[in-house]
């Protein structure tokens, strides 16, 4: 950027505000958004130039902290060479690659690669597939989706049908989207016993539907934006052989679990299972440019390639976008190359010791960790924006939603910031409880 360029600032929030959508927003927007100009590391740097810390990881992306020097060399050299060409008929080292470490990294069986754009476009393309391979099969009647609710795998049509149906968008398209099944979300918690109750309701929806149902769609261990709750491993374990009795396949959502999140390379690794499909998203770059994924066994392919009509009839313009896939092959290997694990435990530790003085204030309801995620669930729901004001007041960037307090910070990110962190999080909270009279 030219540095004698200096944009007044509030006539581009003025604008922003008229006449540019945000998510989950009203238009105009009576929240004003909050000007950025500068990423480096775990550091946002704000248009009145504050830095602040950051809790977000941009969603779950960021993995290495913003600009990381070897993902934004490898695009450098993409961006010289070939920034974009077509997929159809035309193939490219980037893909192969990407391709490569994709198939030797995720759980056994996973071995074809579909790349698409986005998440909710990775979830898309694995409800087709999933539908298509029945098809395929002569058994056209298997075409609902089974999942649990507080789930959450995307926004558009297909996926939004699958979020959760009462914090979801079922109550406004409720004549728009397909009808699928919902069993009760997992209720015990990543490290409570075993206990068959918990998946009983979704067993017998499997015994009494299975003949109409193509698959199961769930995010292992932790539910994200339906909730941030954690589960058991055994409850995955369990859903995977209730798929294999009652021939239904399993879809397994790792866009936010994805690349070490939850202290596994992928989630589904604290079962030991494989599902059939797998989808990547958000971390697939480390936050760099937007790219997703959707593997899926042999037997998915073979199905529907010797089906009829034989291919799957998807084909997006950017299909494997050669600079993203560049950046998330370097972001891989940058993850790869690093103590992630040892990193992820140092957040998990400072997080789980940092949040307990949480679970004895009035007003919050849960606290809980797991890898580098920290939740803090309050009883109420309208305390979000006050406690996003109050950290940043304290050099924190937190995006609440409804009851939930949560950070998932950069593996990387320097133990001091970690601190401010914590401490921003803990204050803001407190701090807004009490002005609340709680
Ligand atoms: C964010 C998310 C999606 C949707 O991804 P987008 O890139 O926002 O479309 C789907 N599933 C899960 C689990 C997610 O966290």
């Amino acid at each position: 950027m030219n540095p004698s360029h200096t944009p007044n600032w509030n006539a581009l929030l003025e604008y922003d505000r008229e006449h540019i959508w945000h998510p989950y927003a009203k238009l105009p927007n009576p929240i004003e958004a909050i000007g950025v100009i500068r990423t480096q590391g775990s550091i946002i740097t704000l248009a009145d130039g504050r830095e602040v810390v950051d809790g977000m990881s941009s969603w779950w992306a960021a993995l290495h902290g913003y600009n990381h020097p070897k993902i934004q060399q490898a695009m450098h050299e993409q961006i010289d060479t070939m920034p974009h060409i077509m997929f159809g008929g035309l193939t490219h080292e980037p893909a192969i690659e990407l391709a490569k470490r994709l198939v030797d990294l995720s759980p056994t069986g996973l071995d074809k690669v579909f790349f698409v754009d986005s998440g909710s476009v990775a979830m898309e393309v694995a409800i087709k597939m999933a539908i298509q391979y029945w098809i395929s099969l002569t058994r056209p009647a298997k075409n609902k989706l089974l999942t649990v609710r507080n789930g959450y795998h995307g926004d558009t049509f297909a996926t939004m049908a699958i979020c959760d149906p009462i914090n979801g968008m079922h109550h406004l398209f409720s004549d728009v989207l397909s009808k699928h099944f919902f069993a009760p979300a997992p209720q015990m918690g990543f490290s409570e016993p075993s206990d068959n109750q918990d998946i009983a309701g979704l067993k017998s929806i499997l015994e009494q539907h299975h003949n109409e149902i193509a698959a199961v769609t769930i995010e292992p261990i932790v539910q994200g934006a339906g909730g941030m709750r954690f589960y058991r491993p055994n409850y995955l374990k369990q859903l995977r052989e209730l798929c294999d009795e009652f021939e239904v396949l399993l879809i397994a959502d790792e866009i936010a679990t994805g690349f070490g999140r939850t202290g596994k390379l992928f989630a589904c690794e604290w079962a030991g299972i494989s599902p059939d499909i797998l989808t990547l998203g958000k971390t697939l770059t480390g936050g760099h440019i937007t790219l997703a994924a959707t593997l899926a066994t042999s037997r998915i392919s073979e199905t529907i390639s010797n089906g009829n009509p034989g291919i799957l009839a998807h084909g997006p313009t950017y299909m494997a976008n050669p600079l993203a896939c560049r950046a998330a092959i370097a972001n891989i290997d940058v993850l790869l190359d690093s103590p992630w694990q040892d990193n992820i435990q140092r957040i998990y530790d400072h997080l789980t010791e940092s949040l307990a003085e949480l679970k004895k204030v009035n007003g919050v309801a849960d606290v809980r960790t797991l890898g580098a995620i920290g939740v803090v669930e309050l009883e109420r729901d309208d305390l979000g924006a006050k406690i996003q004001a109050a950290a940043l007041e304290q050099g924190v960037w937190l995006r609440p939603f409804g009851k939930l307090i949560y950070t998932m910070p950069a593996y990387n990110i320097p133990q001091r910031q970690l601190e401010q962190l914590s401490a921003g999080l803990v204050n803001s909270v407190i701090q807004t409880l009490a002005q609340n009279n709680l």
